[in-house]
């Protein structure tokens, strides 16, 4: 007899800021938008108003390639919290983009196994990936990392 499992409670999705609500609703579009400053030209993540390399507040959204490659990469096998029990095991991973900086997110597209060895495989470090959008609700779309098809 199969043990009857209960729907997952929904994944925590992430609340607008004022300096990011463009980003989210961006993201919503399915379209990854970055902060640039305009006196350091440093692109970085995540969104906000004031430039984090030289605290300048001249700075301006750029639309990203949404292209990038795996700087490093883990496999959850046991999920961090209910909501996550349907998608484990999954990779997190750190993505270095383009445009020049780092975006924490997960790698999707991967073969799921049990054995998260079989799921490695499939994986390494330096590999071409490109922007995708999980739609979690009606309002929010996160964004995530496939592999760039050869
Ligand atoms: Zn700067």
């Amino acid at each position: 007899m199969s043990q009857q499992q209960s729907t997952p409670p929904p994944k925590p999705t992430p609340i607008p800021q004022q300096d990011n609500e463009f980003y989210w609703e961006k993201a919503k579009a399915h379209e990854l938008w970055l902060r640039k400053c305009s006196d350091c030209n440093e692109v970085y993540f995540y969104p906000r108003d004031i430039s984090p390399c030289c605290f300048s507040r001249n700075t301006e959204w750029i639309k990203a390639s949404g292209k990038g490659t795996l700087y490093t990469w883990g496999i959850t096998v046991r999920p961090p919290t209910p909501a996550f029990r349907e998608d484990a095991p999954f990779v997190l991973a750190i993505v270095d983009l383009e445009e020049g900086c780092r975006i924490p997110t997960n790698l999707v597209g991967i073969p799921k196994d049990p054995d998260p060895e079989k799921m490695a495989a499939h994986i390494t470090h330096g590999m071409a990936v490109e922007v995708a959008f999980e739609d979690r609700t009606d309002a929010i779309s996160v964004p995530v990392f496939k592999p760039v098809d050869s």
